[in-house]
């Protein structure tokens, strides 16, 4: 008999909870993430039989196994069943040399899967209460979208996303402002941390925590990690449908707040074979550094064209610390780092659309240099691809000498009405908005 799975804090200082808990909570109460313990793991059969199972049926058999009880594992199966109802394909550059796509979601980025799975999540472990979740995103701009998507016409769920007025993209506002139902977008006039200290304000509100049932859904939670160990097994699904699929490949991961390689992390703990992991980043290069020089330094972000990569102080360093025992050289023997310019990023655009004719945005190149710069060559590759290029076209145009082919969702949504409504900096504008708009 196996002993339970719980969700315990990453500094070890707050009870262990069930998932269920763990994705009520977002952060543990001691400020540490949740991790499962042990890490679930899937028998032999399952890694023999993988060769074209989907991504739902996969997704199935790794959610079942985060569950406390049986409830909880029968209900995460099932929200893992119906979450992801789009695919992350295998896409061939060379023998060696593969791209994982994971923007065929809702907003055509990598976000989708651990929002459309929190979501759902949340609709069916956090069922059985009266008053509709109010979940509050403060967002710069993809995260607010995808989870927007991901709530959307879901039961029991409202939320409400603030964004800096002016400081998002065209694209990536109506993406947010245009769904109205469940999902209310507030246009704030300020700068994104003014949204943050709202929706911090907003916790720490104990008048209206007793009148409101709040929640965020910001990267750290269990919910939206978990999913993303989806998409690596179903690149190793479609590897083995493949004739030079013997070894298993190196997964190269373009990373900010190191969510997606974390969950990669956690896939080979549950037994996914794999040649190891490249971490790929920006200028903003603390992991890539911490793997050299076995010191930690977190730095203010710098600006970069790859920006959802723009983070100093990734939080989920936390979670890959507490995966290699803390010890730098398991670290080092479960990752590698590399760094790139903004120069060689569109460089790169430019080089891997002649070669291939492949168009890869800024944030996918940045992890095509780390394929080519990791030592032996000759092991196969899969570069996870995190957003669709056509959301970059203004890096990625000049690149290729050519308008990127803008997809139907994508241009359907420019067409969109904005709904959004304007609001102060002001705590108390803020804290009547959110009242009326519950029940
Ligand atoms: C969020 C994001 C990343 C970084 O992912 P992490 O899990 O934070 O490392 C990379 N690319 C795109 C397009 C993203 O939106």
């Amino acid at each position: 008999m196996n002993r339970p799975i719980r969700m315990i804090s990453t500094r070890g200082e707050s009870p262990a909870v069930s998932f269920t808990e763990a994705m009520q909570r977002g952060l543990a109460p001691d400020g540490g993430l949740y991790m499962p313990d042990p890490i679930p793991t899937l028998p032999r059969s399952f890694w023999n039989g993988l060769a074209g199972a989907s991504i739902s049926e996969i997704g199935a058999a790794i959610a079942t196994g985060f569950g406390s009880d049986a409830e909880e594992s029968q209900k995460l199966e099932q929200v893992a069943r119906t979450a992801i109802d789009f695919d992350a394909p295998l896409v061939r550059l060379s023998d060696t040399l593969y791209v994982l796509e994971l923007f065929h979601g809702p907003t055509l980025a990598f976000k989708d899967f651990g929002a459309r799975f929190m979501a759902r999540a949340f609709a069916e472990l956090d069922s059985g209460e009266d008053q509709d979740l109010l979940i509050l995103v403060a967002t710069s701009g993809d995260t607010g979208s995808a989870v927007a998507h991901g709530f959307y016409n879901v039961p029991g769920t409202r939320v409400c996303l603030l964004y800096p007025s002016g400081r998002v993209s065209p694209l990536q506002e109506k993406q947010m402002a245009t769904l109205g139902g469940n999902i209310t977008a507030l246009e704030v006039d300020g700068a994104f941390d003014d949204c943050q200290t709202l929706v911090k304000k907003a916790f720490s509100d104990a008048e209206l925590r007793n009148e409101l049932r709040l929640s965020s859904a910001n990267s750290i939670n269990i919910a939206r990690l978990l999913p993303q160990s989806f998409y690596y097994v179903r690149a190793l699904a479609q590897w083995m449908e493949l004739d030079e699929h013997i070894y298993p490949p190196r997964f190269v991961v373009p990373s900010g707040n190191f969510g997606n390689l974390t969950a990669g992390l956690m896939a080979a703990r549950m037994g996914m074979p794999t040649a190891g992991f490249v971490a790929a980043t920006n200028a903003n290069e603390v992991v890539p550094d911490y793997l050299k020089s076995g010191i930690f330094t977190p730095r203010a972000s710098v600006e970069t064209l790859s920006n959802a990569m723009d983070v100093g102080n990734p939080s989920n360093f936390e979670r890959m610390l507490h995966l290699f025992e803390h010890s730098v050289d398991q670290f080092r023997t479960g990752v590698t780092g590399v760094s790139f310019s903004d120069e060689e990023t569109v460089e790169k655009i430019s080089e891997i659309y002649q070669t291939y004719g492949y168009i890869a945005d800024p944030h996918t190149a940045v992890g095509l240099l780390a394929a080519e710069r990791a030592s032996t060559p000759e092991t196969p590759t899969v570069v996870l691809s995190t957003a669709h290029p056509a959301k970059f076209g203004d890096v990625v145009s000049p690149a290729i000498g050519q308008e990127v082919p803008v997809p139907a969702r994508l241009a359907e949504c420019m067409n969109r009405e904005k709904q959004s409504t304007r609001i102060s900096t002001e705590y108390s504008e803020f804290r009547d908005r959110i009242r009326s708009m519950s029940n």
